[in-house]
């Protein structure tokens, strides 16, 4: 498998509500979210050594009797077209899979589903779907690639897989319309996640948010109360 494997996380407790598992990162990403705090990751991928697939799944199979599965993160995912196999290769260790994607494969989600692979799909919705705001909050400039965002909500919304919807709230990228308005856009979600902004020094875009301030837990839970008739569940992150 040509794959390369660039982070490893031997034990999360975050990654994966509920679950303890182990964390993989893909190199490469097709958006450019501003805040995204993987920029190197994106990128720049080629600075981080790879992580041998053998060393990985040696550690996996070895502490089966704590690890509940493996997350596959990114970068996107999605991109790499040995994903499957990779998949494949920790359900053979026993590891239920958890995939963290931003939604502009459908074709590759579709058909990970249809093979019954999976076992929890995170999926980003950036903003509401409208493609001037998704360009803004994603970085991305092709309007194929905001209808693929669109198409693999409508996959997950049919309920195949279990899933969560999660939108980052930046402030001067959210504002409570827009979260309204994505609440309106998913009605009926199962589950939908509000992940708060966490400030660091480093992001993508490396002007962005230099004096942003996330979201106080007030606003965050108002929020979550505009949210809760939309959605089957809403839940807050970060708070
Ligand atoms: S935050 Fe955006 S740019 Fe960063 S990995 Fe996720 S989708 Fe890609």
């Amino acid at each position: 498998m040509k794959l390369s494997i660039k982070g490893f996380d031997q034990m999360s407790l975050l990654d994966w509500d509920g679950m303890v598992a182990a964390t993989v990162y893909l190199p490469s990403c097709n958006f450019r979210c501003p805040y995204c705090h993987n920029g190197d990751l994106v990128l720049a991928p080629d600075q981080f050594e790879t992580i041998p697939l053998d060393e990985v799944l040696s550690y996996v199979t070895e502490h089966n009797d704590f690890l509940d599965g493996v997350v596959i993160t990114g970068g996107e995912p999605c991109m790499h077209k040995e994903l499957p196999k990779l998949i494949d290769t920790f359900r053979e260790a026993d590891m239920r899979v958890k995939l963290d994607t931003n939604g502009s494969f459908p074709d590759m989600l579709d058909s990970l589903i249809g093979e019954d692979v999976l076992d929890y799909v995170a999926m980003d919705i950036k903003a509401p779907l409208d493609f001037d705001s998704y360009s803004r909050s994603a970085g991305i400039s092709d309007r194929r690639t905001f209808d693929r965002v669109r198409a693999s909500i409508e996959i997950l919304l049919e309920g195949a897989v279990e899933y969560e919807f999660r939108t980052t709230v930046v402030p001067t990228l959210h504002k409570a319309t827009d979260l309204e308005r994505i609440g309106e856009q998913i009605r009926g979600a199962r589950r939908y996640v509000i992940q708060n902004y966490k400030p660091r020094r480093e992001t993508l875009d490396p002007d962005f948010g230099k004096n942003e301030s996330p979201y106080n837990s007030e606003r965050l839970s108002e929020f979550k109360s505009m949210m809760d008739p939309l959605v089957e569940e809403c839940i807050i992150r970060g708070e």
